[in-house]
């Protein structure tokens, strides 16, 4: 939308800016931060018409702007709530916000909407519409200054320093507006001091020092980076050149809000992949000594192949062990699999299984902090900083979800506001009240509030930028609109099992096509569910992990019933972590249908494809007198999908799933929302063959 080429800048024979690039797209929040002096306030001035640029180019949706005067750039739709405020002392609050629609010529009804408006996000303007500007508080001005600019209804809004000078809980207010104008598509630049504050609001950021860019990138990856982290911080040192750099451009003078705040690094680092690998053999070779020594079960399946601990001498030698299963863990009931005495054992979970015995998994304190570390991993690949409020709306209890998002959350030091599964007036209060900026839960729960806040009509008071979803499938058209409900929010797909420590034993990065698992905590292999033997690269099978260091209940080869496959090579994400699809189903969950293997996930692609069809379906099986299998697809239309196009999506839809999966279904399509939300996971197959069978 807004382009910056080269632009230079001079005060007389004084340079202040030297070839600046910047680029701002559409609905984007995009930070400027620097010290003062950086140049910040040049390039403001530039881009309203007040400075003339003395080389490089402005554009405004394709358009040259370079040269063009404030006047005309108003009309263009930038609007400044500047620097200082610049509020006029001796006019009302309402002569302000009328000063503020002046350049456009509005209409009296028109005008009139616009205050509304502004009074409608700034409800403390409203209280004091007739009060004297010069009397207001900082924040209050500040707020006058924003409703001024708005009151243009700008497409792309500066704001100069929107927080200098104010106390930190007016900042906080100042910056929660800012998050909701960001959400709802009001395209920003933030010019700031504060450098933590304008990050963790915007979605990229550039750094600007002696009137030149120096760093510029993802506003969350730079608020991670250890380097800027100790600039900012004045940590700058010889032995740190960039470090150096960064302090010598002055932006050791940022202000950061948070000084004490957490800035581990929870990624790890391998050299390479022989460094990776090396690590694995140890832990491979520790864990097999481990259960040899600590755990019977294990010790009598060794036994019986005649395995030592000394028989583990490459990572190749993984495929001489035996597997465990489901079953395994269920015989073994209380505590299967215990591999160390009862006095190391710090805290148990369950399994929420609904058949036979529960599978208990023992911890030590030990397991406990490696959970909580790469869940932590987990958050800072999803972005999550200290400056986010993470709502946990997963279980908790005696399975491992909420326990593990919240040891996570706590590590990264974010603030945890754990509710819990269900409650959607207690989930939705609080989205409004605490503006939480990450949401927790299951795919099914966040379609479920996400339609319930579109339904409320509170979507533009919901500040949620990311939902880090688990333990259940999800469609691409599901994805879609859980992030077009949530506007426009990111969603990050964590995996993991009980049996596995718990979530987040691996999550969806930013470029959003793999799942990043976590190599030095265990080993993945993919194998054919029926042969055990391993697929070829890259192909679907069967997920089966070994943990490396896991003490209270360690897993050798144990089966998932997970299927996904590896992704090979390196992600353009830039970690170095292994990777695999996103799940696609269980192995014992396919459909058998008429001779055909059919994964539900498989439909879920398919009804994506099909424009006019909702996220949300069924599939029923029964079987016939004949003893003939039947399916039958209850589908949701989209929203506003009218029953007239009936037909032609029966059409379209009969037709692909004949094409891709070469079966034969019938098919009813039937009103948006009309198929059950759940909390949970969705139950989408129901299978009635077998009771026929009985009968
Ligand atoms: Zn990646």
């Amino acid at each position: 939308m807004l382009k910056i080429n080269n632009l230079t800048a001079h005060y007389g024979a004084a340079q202040a800016l030297f070839g600046v690039d910047l680029e701002i797209g559409q609905g984007e929040t995009v930070a400027l931060v620097g010290a003062n002096g950086a140049g910040k306030s040049t390039l403001l001035k530039c881009l309203m018409g007040l400075i003339k640029p003395s080389g490089g180019h402005i554009s405004l949706n394709g358009k040259n702007v370079t040269h063009t005067n404030p006047a005309q750039m108003v009309r263009l739709g930038l609007a400044l709530s500047p620097e200082g405020r610049e509020v006029f002392g001796h006019l009302s609050v309402l002569e302000n916000l009328q000063l503020g629609a002046i350049p456009l010529k509005l209409s009296k009804t028109e005008s009139t909407h616009r205050i509304e408006d502004v009074f409608r996000r700034f409800p403390k303007l409203k209280e004091r519409q007739q009060q004297l500007s010069g009397t207001l508080s900082g924040g209050e001005q500040q707020m006058l200054a924003m409703g001024r600019a708005l009151m243009a209804k700008p497409t792309l809004l500066l704001l100069d320093e929107p927080s200098l000078g104010l106390a930190p809980l007016i900042t906080d207010e100042i910056f929660s507006i800012i998050h909701q104008l960001s959400r709802t598509g009001t395209t920003i630049l933030l010019v700031e001091q504060n450098a933590a504050r304008a990050l963790s609001a915007s979605d990229k950021a550039y750094l600007l020092a002696n009137g030149e860019v120096i760093e510029q990138g993802q506003s969350s990856a730079l608020l991670n980076d250890p380097i800027l982290r100790s600039a900012f911080l004045g940590a700058a040192s010889d032995s740190d050149p960039a470090a150096s750099r960064l302090g010598a451009a002055g932006l050791t003078n940022i202000r950061l809000e948070k000084p004490n705040m957490q800035q581990q690094n929870f990624i790890p680092h391998f050299e390479n992949e022989a460094a990776l690998k090396a690590h694995q053999l140890a832990g491979l070779q520790w864990t097999v000594r481990h259960t040899y020594e600590g755990s019977a079960e294990y010790r009598e399946k060794f036994d019986q192949l005649n395995i030592t601990p000394e028989s583990i001498q490459s990572l190749e030698d993984l495929q001489k062990l035996p597997f465990t299963t489901a079953d395994d863990l269920r015989q073994g009931y209380p505590f299967p699999l215990r591999s160390v005495p009862f006095e190391q054992i710090v805290r148990i979970h369950a399994s929420s299984g609904t058949t036979g015995k529960r599978k208990v998994l023992c911890y030590t304190q030990k397991d406990l902090d490696d959970w909580t570390d790469f869940f932590a991993r987990s958050y800072q690949m999803a972005g999550v900083t200290s400056l986010d409020r993470v709502q946990i709306a997963v279980g908790y209890g005696v399975w491992t979800a909420g326990m593990g998002f919240q040891l996570g959350c706590e590590k990264v030091g974010a603030m945890a506001v754990p509710v819990g599964p269900g409650n959607i007036d207690m989930q939705i209060q609080f989205l409004l009240d605490f503006q939480s900026t990450v949401f927790c839960s299951t795919a099914s729960m966040a379609l479920l509030m996400a339609e319930e806040i579109h339904k409320r009509g509170v979507a533009d008071q919901i500040t949620i930028k990311k939902i880090i979803y688990g333990s259940e499938r999800s469609s691409r058209s599901m994805r879609k609109k859980i992030s077009e409900l949530f506007g426009g929010a990111e969603l990050f797909d964590i995996t993991g099992l009980t049996e596995l420590y718990g979530p987040g034993t691996g999550i969806e990065c930013s470029e959003h096509d793999c799942i990043h698992y976590w190599g030095d905590y265990y080993l993945l292999e993919i194998l054919d569910p029926e042969t055990l033997q391993p697929v070829p690269e890259g192909e679907w099978g069967e997920m089966v992990v070994t943990t490396l260091c896991k003490e209270g209940s360690p897993l050798i080869r144990y089966r998932t019933r997970d299927i996904t496959r590896r992704i090979p090579g390196q992600c353009a994400c830039g970690s170095v972590l292994p990777r695999h699809s996103r799940i696609k189903g269980r192995s014992d969950d396919t459909i058998k249908f008429r001779g055909v293997n059919i994964y539900p996930s498989s439909i879920d692609t398919i009804l994506s494809t099909v424009p006019g069809i909702g996220s949300e379906y069924q599939i029923h099986l029964t079987r016939d007198n004949a003893g003939r299998d039947h399916m039958r697809l209850k589908v949701e239309r989209a929203e506003k999908v009218d029953a007239k196009r009936n037909p032609e999506l029966n059409h379209e839809v009969s037709h692909q799933i004949k094409k891709q999966l070469m079966v034969t279904v019938d098919l009813d399509l039937i009103e948006y929302a009309s198929l059950p939300r759940s909390e949970k996971k969705s139950q989408r197959v129901f299978d009635n063959r077998i009771e026929d069978e009985i009968v």
